[in-house]
């Protein structure tokens, strides 16, 4: 332990311990509470240390083991002893302000606290003839220091994870939820960092692995499948931003890829977002893409996108979340404009095309939906107004209907009527394959019998895929086998069975409704709106929004000057 050995000869920045001010001023809090925390800072490590090569292993729920491997720089010993201390970091210079722009890491705290709820190993060799182990567990600082054989590189690897804690331990999930975890967070990573080759390993079996080309749409390949990565649009875009006071302005770089919006998915969960290389969740800028999309998709689902935002010095702070998962923008409102005008201009006229072909075909929709009475019997339809609303007269009233909106409550009635209790299932034959992420397969066995009751029948298919055998069909119209992607997210983000049963229907009566966009012929108009007003709530979409605004003729008689409604 007591050997010097001489410095080597390389500018890399040595392991140094911050000073008092500079650990006071970073946002501290637990930054260890479950396995992915340790495998999200390993990764992080392994990034900054320059590797081309990542590879996480995970052995259950990872508590049992997490170890990563990369072929990045090495520490000699020296740094290698100091890295487990706590606040100690080659990362942030002497005079350095804690905000977290150039490296993942900054605040040198991640290794000690790994030490300090598991068995922390770590094998390096910065390139020397012997590379060194180090061994911390049950708290900062080295427990055994010794020569070891390794190439350059190192490898983590973390045992006995919150042994010493058994609270925390129970407050785990349960292994496949633990683990999808583990995989959302590595794929966030593979997928803004396509330079680099990462591969998750889980109990033996390669769960995804990204070639490293630097092309986004590998990286997609890796992490979803071929049919997401073969639609994909690129983006690289260059802005310049100012902060409201003019000063502090500077060029704003996106880059990454648009999965068409042919393809789409019920929750923002799959557009990432990375600021300065790391992968943030920040809902302004997620709704920033969705926005950039536009119309291209309907109102309630998202695209799936991968940008990369690279800001102006000082323009985002790093430091205001113990996992660094948030980050403090100058201007947020300003960045998402910018993300939004990127995502608008990188999708093309090709794409507006795809989507509008989309929309469906219309005696289709406009069955019967029984002989209830409509609230808008005598309506007269006076015409359309940019293939979106429908202008009618009805009474003393100017009606404008919103005819996509119309269109989805009229089908979500009837889906509904025809759904009580279970919901009918249509058998798909041959068996459809859908490949679901990582973390969607390990749901599909924590939800099965969930699943089972909204109508999908799977039987595992593969490494990450399902073969879909039935699919849920109220009234004759069957839902996409791709549909139970959204219906695993949904049970996995805490939705019951029965608000999944609803949002299913919405989805259904969402998807073939008609499109802004769509002509329609004034018979087509008129059935539209005699069944909207038949609706239980024929005034709002499924989604709440509104599906018809009244304009009343008082309304127009004073804005006109009028004294009367007579004409005279
Ligand atoms: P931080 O990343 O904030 O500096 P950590 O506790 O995660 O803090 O790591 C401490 C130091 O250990 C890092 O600054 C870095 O010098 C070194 N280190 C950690 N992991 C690696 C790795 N995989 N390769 C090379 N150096 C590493
Ligand atoms: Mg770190």
């Amino acid at each position: 332990m007591s050997e010097e050995r001489p410095e080597p000869a390389t500018d890399r920045p040595r392991v140094r311990r911050l000073d008092d001010a500079t650990i006071a001023s970073v946002a501290a809090g637990e930054v260890i509470t479950r396995p992915a925390d340790v495998v999200v800072e390993l990764l992080e490590n392994a990034l900054d240390a320059g590797a081309t090569r990542i590879e996480v292993v995970v052995g259950g729920d990872g508590t049992d083991r997490i170890r990563v491997r990369d072929d990045g720089l090495g520490m000699d010993r020296r740094d290698a002893e100091l890295a487990v201390e706590r606040h100690t970091t080659s990362k942030l210079a002497a005079d350095e302000p804690v905000a977290g722009g150039g490296t993942l890491g900054f605040r040198g705290e991640a290794l000690a606290s790994i030490a300090t709820v598991a068995t922390l190993e770590l094998v390096t060799n910065d390139g020397g003839p012997r590379g060194t182990r180090v061994v911390a567990a049950g708290g900062p600082g080295a427990d055994r220091v010794e020569a070891a054989g390794r190439g350059p590189g190192t490898t983590v690897t973390v045992r006995e994870l919150f042994a010493g804690t058994p609270a925390r331990r129970e407050s785990l999930g349960t292994s496949q939820t633990e683990f999808a975890r583990v995989s959302d967070s590595v794929s966030r990573y593979a997928l803004v960092r396509p330079d680099v080759a990462i591969t998750l390993t889980h109990d033996g079996t390669t769960v995804f692995s990204t070639p490293g080309t630097g092309d986004v749409a590998d990286a997609l390949l890796g992490v979803y499948d071929r049919q997401v990565a073969s639609r994909t649009t690129s983006l690289d875009a260059a802005k310049r931003i100012e902060s409201d006071a003019g000063e502090a302005g500077g060029e704003l770089t996106i880059e990454g890829a648009l999965v068409q919006p042919s393809i789409t998915r019920a929750r923002r969960d799959h557009v990432y977002v990375a600021v300065d290389g790391r992968p943030v969740r920040s809902a302004p800028l997620q709704r920033a893409v969705v926005d950039g999309y536009g119309d291209l998709i309907a109102d309630d689902r998202a695209p799936i996108a991968v940008l990369s935002l690279s800001l102006p010095p000082s323009w985002a702070d790093h430091n205001v979340h113990p996992r660094k998962r948030t980050v403090r923008l100058r201007s947020t409102a300003d960045v998402a404009d910018a993300v939004s005008g990127a995502v608008r201009d990188a999708l093309s006229t090709a794409d507006r095309r795809r989507a509008a072909d989309l929309s469906m075909d219309l005696d289709d929709a406009l069955e019967p939906a029984g002989e209830a009475d409509s609230a808008f019997d005598d309506v007269r339809v006076l015409g359309q107004f940019r293939e979106l609303y429908v202008l009618c007269e009805f009474d003393d009233e100017l009606l404008v209907v919103d005819q996509h909106a119309a269109h989805e409550r009229v089908n979500y009635e009837r889906l509904r009527g025809a759904v009580s209790g279970t919901t009918p299932t249509a058998r798909i034959d041959p068996p459809e394959s859908v490949s679901l992420t990582p973390a969607q397969y390990a749901a599909v066995e924590s939800y099965g019998e969930d699943l089972a009751a909204l109508g999908y029948d799977l039987d595992p298919f593969g490494e990450t895929t399902v073969r879909v055998r039935t699919v849920p069909a109220p009234m004759g119209r069957a839902a996409a086998p791709e549909s139970v992607r959204d219906a695993v997210d949904a049970l996995r983000h805490g939705d019951s069975p029965t608000d999944r049963r609803d949002a299913l229907l919405k989805d259904l009566a969402c998807h073939p409704s008609l499109k802004a966009g769509d002509e329609l012929s004034d018979a087509a108009a008129t059935t539209l709106v005699e069944r909207l007003g038949a609706c239980e709530n024929p005034y709002a979409c499924p989604h709440g929004r509104p599906t018809v605004l009244t304009i009343d003729e008082e309304t127009l008689v004073r804005g006109f000057g009028r004294r009367s409604t007579r004409l005279d």
